[in-house]
């Protein structure tokens, strides 16, 4: 890496992530042993974190029940809520280190972690730092039989659940983490995160600011390590209360199994495959742009990534030519430099899978008319890929590919591009782009989707619901509605 790129901020924080933060303290693992997290932009080592295990688990779920019973569950509602403002203050001031670490860590440009991860986490923050002291319960009328002992008050209490294991993925870590932080906070909870084994380093320094917005010992702990090892031992703990998970569904599925023991509640954040609907009526000077951004935004590692783009067959073309020319004008690049447009992705691993998907396209005779191999001399880039032709039932339009591959199918009717849109067992994002409103709604209400956006894409914000239909997973993130996963529901029954 170029020294100018090295700041000595950057330097002090990666080196924060060396410990993990367990009851407030900055602790070494049970373990000897470390992971190597790499830059991928060029391969090289850059930190070497705790591989930690059970034992450490068991520590911080000790201390976050500790913290849980103690001086946290005494505070007012106002006081959790100024404490997570405090902490939103604080990744603001911070902003651009945090920025730096997730840029480093996960491989995008500088701007989206500065102004996509960074930005949306203050925002989430903000959005559930409101919300503790409005968490109320209801009074009930009740209809008894009077000869029933009555008259009767009859109330609900919303309570915490206890401790909360948040597993976090490699794809904007620091915002994935803060989803679950802040409305297990808000609700009165305690947490130990899990950061994903490629990705730990922001989350070093969201610790420490934790321990500087004045939040009591215990309440926020980490543990770095392998899923199987770390992740597993958390599922597994019998005094954890919840687990709240993003990640691919195939871990998702382990960890509905491996979390039967004490029957915790799980909610699951999973992949996608998103359609991205482009009728004859539409703007397309604004939905070509868009649906470059869809994809290739965040190297096409994002969960909503419109992979999927639909476009009438009267426009078929300008749209394969729009896509094709927005590809092309993509600047690769290491995302600390400021002229990088698209990062590397995450591992070698993750690049040679993507690769696998261009080259099963291609032996099935699909066309790319751009991209379609790997770029530069170092690291993990892929360029951005542009197939038309693809086998209806090809593995390529049907599995998550977590990069920046686009397919392109014309479509005649409504109907036929309504039934190809929910031919999949995802359902998490979907864009519809035409000018007819009573076409727009009919199709937003038939699209088993959680999220359907006409004429935008991956517009997201703290109040409004995220989560997936079908196997995208179970539950919603940010929202109010996201609260209840995070509280018990208690009923209160008075004989006055
Ligand atoms: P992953 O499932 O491999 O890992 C996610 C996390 O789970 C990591 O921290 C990992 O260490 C941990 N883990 C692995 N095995 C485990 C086990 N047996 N028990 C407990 N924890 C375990 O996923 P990934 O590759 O890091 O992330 C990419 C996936 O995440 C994609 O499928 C993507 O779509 C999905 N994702 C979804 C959303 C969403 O909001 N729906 C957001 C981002 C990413």
């Amino acid at each position: 890496m170029s020294a100018t790129l090295f700041s000595e901020d950057l330097k002090t924080n990666i080196k924060k992530a060396e410990r993990m933060l367990i009851g407030g303290e900055w602790v070494d693992s049970a373990t000897a042993e470390t992971i190597a997290v790499e830059d991928p932009a060029t391969g090289a080592v850059v930190a070497s974190v705790p591989a930690g295990d059970a034992r450490d688990v068991d520590r911080a779920v000790d201390a976050a029940r500790t913290a849980f019973r103690g001086r946290w569950s005494r505070l007012t509602p106002q006081e959790r809520g100024l404490l997570l403002w405090r902490l939103a203050d604080l990744i603001e001031e911070r902003a651009q280190e945090l920025a730096e670490l997730e840029s480093l860590d996960a491989g995008m440009p500088i701007g989206e972690a500065r102004y996509v991860d960074v930005a949306f986490s203050i925002d989430i923050l903000r959005y559930y730092a409101g919300w503790p002291t409005k968490i109320t319960g209801d009074t009930i009328p009740v209809s008894f039989p009077t000869n029933f002992g009555g008259p009767y008050h009859a109330y609900t209490l919303r309570e915490p659940l206890g401790v909360v294991g948040c597993i976090v993925p490699w794809n904007l870590p620091l915002m994935m983490a803060v989803k679950k932080i802040a409305p297990a906070l808000a609700a009165g909870n305690t947490v130990v995160v899990k950061p994903a084994e490629q990705t730990p380093l922001s989350i070093a320094l969201l610790g420490e600011l934790v321990l500087e917005a004045g939040f009591p010992d215990g309440v926020f702990n980490y543990v770095t390590g392998y899923g199987e090892t770390v992740g597993a031992a958390l599922v597994e703990h019998p005094d954890v209360n919840k687990i709240s998970f993003t990640g691919s569904g195939s871990t998702g599925k382990t960890i509905i199994k491996a979390s039967t023991g004490n029957l915790k509640r799980v909610s699951l954040e999973l992949g996608g495959k998103s359609p991205n609907i482009i009728f004859a009526d539409a703007d397309l000077g604004k939905a070509i742009p868009s649906a470059a951004l869809a994809i290739f935004a965040c190297q096409g590692e994002s969960c909503v990534a419109g992979s999927r783009l639909y476009a009438h067959r009267s426009v078929f073309q300008d749209v394969v030519d729009g896509l094709v020319e927005a590809a092309e004008s993509i600047q690769l690049g290491r995302g600390l430099e400021a002229t990088s447009q698209m990062g590397a992705l995450i591992s070698a691993e993750h690049r040679d899978r993507v690769i696998g998907f261009i080259d099963l396209a291609r032996s099935e005779g699909a066309e790319i008319l751009t991209g379609g191999t790997v770029w530069g001399e170092n690291g993990y880039f892929v360029e951005p890929t542009v197939l038309t032709n693809v086998r209806p039932d090809s593995r390529v339009l049907r599995e998550e590919i977590f990069g920046p591959v686009l397919t392109i199918v014309p479509f005649d009717t409504e109907d036929e591009v309504l039934e190809l849109a929910n031919d999949t067992h995802y359902g998490l994002g979907a864009a519809v782009w035409t000018r007819d409103l009573g076409r727009a709604h009919r199709m937003a209400r038939a699209i088993e989707s959680g999220q359907v956006w006409i004429n935008c894409y991956q517009t997201v914000d703290a109040a409004l619901p995220f989560g997936g239909y079908k196997q995208s997973g179970w539950g919603r993130e940010t929202c109010k509605e996201s609260l209840d996963e995070y509280l018990e529901l208690k009923t209160v029954v008075v004989g006055l």
